[in-house]
């Protein structure tokens, strides 16, 4: 399957907060921003099962910078998309909704957003919501994409 993930308050704490990946020195060069806790394990154990990883995130930030901060942890993404491949994708229909996982091909997104997943009931695509407290949610995140694969 082709899984994504949103960035903000959901893999990079912002208005969220959640304990993260420690850093090392040549992390820290790289960037200034933190990935949760646990993201390194499960991207790494979704790639072993053969999955492939997006980034989805309604921020701007370049698919370059995206790419080689997990890259700094190890974790190779097949593809970022950006606010502005998201407009560019969508055209006209980009303002009047948040994400759109179909539109690249996305079988399931994962995100914290409560919004995002009434977007995915109401378009039909399959999101998997993780909540800021949920100290196992690497386990969450698993149950559910298992739970994917039998339909
Ligand atoms: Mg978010």
């Amino acid at each position: 399957m082709i899984i994504s993930f949103d960035l903000d308050d959901t893999l990079i704490p912002g208005m969220k907060q959640f304990p993260v990946e420690q850093k090392s020195i040549w992390q820290r060069i790289v960037s200034r921003e933190c990935i949760r806790e646990g993201t390194v394990r499960l991207m790494k154990r979704l790639r072993q099962d053969h999955h492939r990883l997006y980034v989805y995130t309604t921020s701007y930030r370049s698919p370059a910078y995206v790419r080689r901060l997990f890259l700094s942890y190890g974790v190779r993404l097949d593809k970022v998309i950006n606010k502005s491949l998201h407009d560019k994708m969508l055209g006209k229909t980009a303002g009047s909704i948040s994400k759109y996982p179909p539109a690249f091909n996305i079988d399931v997104h994962i995100d914290d957003s409560p919004g995002v997943a009434i977007e995915g009931t109401r378009h039909q695509f399959n999101t998997i919501i993780v909540a800021e407290r949920d100290n196992d949610w690497t386990a969450t995140v698993l149950k559910q994409i298992a739970s994917f694969q039998t339909l």
